[in-house]
């Protein structure tokens, strides 16, 4: 049988490794089934007496894909035998893709209701508060926390009244208080009971300005399902920037080996329908 040679190597792979074709192809064909076992594609040297043979697989789940059977011998001996068989992608075998993150894999609209999405203590959207004294954008929210009888007048920059000959008036301003307090972007709704704090607390509530700013404010959190909605103070969801509890439940942990678990497979010859199956007998000799 002639044997190509796959050239990965400067090493010149063992000839008598590398004559066992017939042994590495009854090795893979007794794990996968002589029918996925195709043409032999090469051999390549992997050490001193250790070569690895490759057969295109043609199990139709895995297409571009190659056994690996690595067979060795020991030294001043002809005879050779199999260290073990794999399954190896190819150059054209179909992969599953990257594996990406799940912070980076996340977009907006993905949190449900229960779900947790801490902000990093560095995210980028956030500041500390003292850090934004003296902000224009932040000048409301500010001086209502100094001073909460204050809040939305007091130190307020002069809006422009361009275009506005009217503006909201009590009763408008009440009407649309109970409207969204009683909206789904209130407290009554599953997804603020199952958050972790309100929204009062969260750095993504931008308080309105004036009297509803003492109840209500605008979410600014792109991955909150209330991005860019009127939500009240006590309103919230598992997106709160403060939400760090569940970080640490968000990192991967450990796999978990079932030792005691196990399944019942078929073997060559040897089918587990027809397997008649009697239980141990104990303190036999
Ligand atoms: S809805 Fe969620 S993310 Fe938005 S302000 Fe409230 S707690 Fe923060």
């Amino acid at each position: 049988m002639s044997v190509s040679v796959t050239r990965t190597r400067s090493r010149e792979p063992d000839e008598t490794g590398a004559a066992a074709v017939d042994l590495a192809r009854d090795a893979v064909a007794a794990v996968a089934g002589a029918a996925a076992v195709g043409d032999h594609l090469g051999v390549q040297p992997d050490g001193e007496r250790v070569v690895t043979h490759l057969f295109d697989c043609l199990d139709p789940a895995y297409p571009g894909w190659r056994w690996a059977v690595t067979v060795a011998r020991a030294p001043r001996s002809k005879t050779v035998t199999v260290d073990e068989t794999v399954l190896l992608p190819g150059p054209g075998a179909m992969l599953a893709p990257d594996w990406v993150p799940w912070q980076d894999r996340l977009r907006p609209g993905d949190l449900g209701v229960g779900d947790l999405l801490p902000a990093l203590p560095d995210d980028e959207r956030l500041a500390p508060l003292v850090l934004l004294a003296g902000d224009d954008a932040v000048l409301d929210w500010y001086d209502g926390e100094a001073d909460p009888a204050s809040a939305g007048t007091a130190g307020s920059p002069e809006l422009p009244a361009a275009g506005r000959s009217r503006v909201l008036s009590a009763a408008g301003r009440e009407a649309a208080a109970q409207r969204w307090y009683s909206s789904e972007h209130g407290p009554r709704t599953p997804l603020a009971h199952a958050a972790p704090a309100h929204c009062a607390s969260c750095g993504f509530f931008v308080p309105l300005s004036g009297e509803l700013g003492r109840l209500f404010g605008a979410c600014a959190n792109a991955y909150a399902p209330d991005d860019g909605r009127v939500v009240s103070a006590d309103h919230g969801c598992g997106a709160h920037s403060e939400a760090l509890a569940a970080q640490a439940s968000a990192r991967s942990v450990s796999p978990v080996i079932d030792e005691f678990g196990y399944d019942l497979v078929d073997l060559p010859g040897v089918s587990v329908e027809e397997t008649v199956f009697e239980p141990l007998s104990r303190g036999a000799d």
